[in-house]
């Protein structure tokens, strides 16, 4: 019915190349797109382009949120939105994000190609701001759409002192109309997000595509071993206090436990501040920074409990003190159980068994999940790799993730259609 052709996935790569590049960069020597900058306004005028191409009508939210729609047979039927973030962290890649944006506009464009119009409309969206690039705060623009940017976030400077307030006027935006973008949620049907998975399972399983069940819960915790700082060559080895030691000791727990724990569990160290960094000095403090991630939090909670306990073990053994705090705590977003399984059903229609898997990173569909049910399918990407130059798909496993979106589309409106009569 539709024209499979290899443009399905050609052209969403072609595009995100285009995109990564000068004018719809800020810097010719690596890609760097960051929230209300001049290659955000360059990459909107032609993403604008493709989406009245596709069959769109197109707007610009109060954020900046660039949104395509295609009318369905049903006036103010609740829309279907496709979406995910368009701008990039600094020397990022060029399907972060992106990606999924040209897979809503390739989705339309198949519909459109044909003439075809779901009892919904579909609404394609690119987020101003996911990646928190510019300004102190991450999904601006998918929490702005559920209604949770008020009017202190204009405040908000990025590093050269820019206000919001200011990045939003100098776009062309008011920033007093903020709270506009927000959307009802009767207006909305469900989000459904396409996005490179960004970690190495689907390539370890030999699968193109994958579905999301959701996303994972998230603990910081900051843990302060507390020592006594001593002379390196002076204080004998049975007398000393070394706060290096015991988070060394730390770090090693962390890992152990969370290796024996749930499969999706993930417990990393990935910040080890010693307050003196000096070859003669026994450190006397160090902190050590604790990310752990589960489908859930019970599990999550459970690992948090384990590591508590192991560490003030480590540190009763050795002398030091320890503190702990709690420095974020997110909880898991699970993707829509209904809406997992008609992603799941669409992706075994293309021929591909079906996976599901937890997403570690977060995503704007973590915000969105506040105003409607949420979906998410990952796309492979070479060797998981991310947030990096080196970023890559195949055109093939895109073509998949675009006739499996299509197919969602198509199952969606069928059970709708059967729910409405
Ligand atoms: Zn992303």
């Amino acid at each position: 019915m539709y024209a499979l052709t290899s443009d399905l996935g050609d052209r969403p790569i072609a595009r995100c190349n285009v995109l990564g590049a000068v004018p719809f960069s800020e810097d010719h020597d690596f890609l760097n797109r960051p929230y209300l900058t001049e290659s955000h306004r360059k990459t909107l005028e032609l993403v604008r382009m493709w989406m009245t191409a596709a069959g769109m009508s197109v707007r610009l939210d109060p954020l900046g949120n660039l949104l395509g729609r295609y009318e369905g047979t049903q006036a103010n039927a609740p829309a279907l939105l496709i979406g995910s973030h368009i701008d990039t962290v600094r020397n990022g890649g060029r399907y972060d994000g992106a990606l999924g944006v040209m897979l809503g506009i390739e989705t339309v464009e198949a519909l459109s190609s044909v003439g075809r119009r779901m009892p919904f409309a579909i609404e394609v969206i690119a987020f101003g701001d996911e990646e928190g690039s510019r300004f102190p705060a991450s999904m601006l623009c998918s929490r702005g759409i559920v209604g949770g940017i008020g009017e202190e976030a204009l405040a908000l400077e990025d590093a050269d002192g820019v206000s919001l307030r200011q990045a939003l006027l100098d776009f062309g935006l008011d920033p007093t109309d903020i709270a506009k973008a927000a959307r009802r949620p009767g207006e909305v049907l469900a989000y459904v997000e396409a996005h490179i998975e960004q970690g190495p399972v689907l390539e370890a399983r030999d699968l193109a595509i994958g579905v999301v069940t959701g996303i994972a819960a998230q603990l910081r915790l900051k843990a302060r071993f507390i020592g006594e700082a001593g002379h390196a060559g002076t204080s004998p080895m049975g007398l000393r206090t070394d706060a290096i030691a015991a988070a060394a000791a730390g770090v090693l727990a962390v890992e152990q436990i969370c290796a024996a724990g749930a499969p999706d569990l993930r417990g990393t160290v990935g910040r080890f501040l010693p307050k003196t960094a000096a070859y003669n000095v026994i450190a006397g403090e160090v902190e050590m920074g604790v990310d752990l991630r589960a489908s859930n939090r019970p599990v999550r909670d459970a690992a948090a409990e384990q590591i508590k306990t192991r560490l003030a073990q480590i540190a009763r053994e050795r002398g030091v003190a320890l503190e702990f705090t709690v420095v974020q705590d997110l909880p898991d977003t699970p993707c829509d159980p209904r809406l997992v399984r008609v992603m799941t059903e669409a992706v075994e229609a293309v021929g591909v068994a079906p996976f599901q898997l937890v997403s570690g990173a977060g995503h704007d569909a973590m915000a969105v999940s506040g105003l409607a049910p949420v979906a998410m399918l990952f796309i492979r990407c070479e060797r998981g790799i991310s947030h990096n130059a080196d970023e890559a798909v195949a055109a093939a496993d895109v073509a998949l993730a675009t006739r499996a979106l299509v197919a969602f589309v198509e199952k969606l409106a069928l059970e709708n259609a059967v729910e409405t009569t």
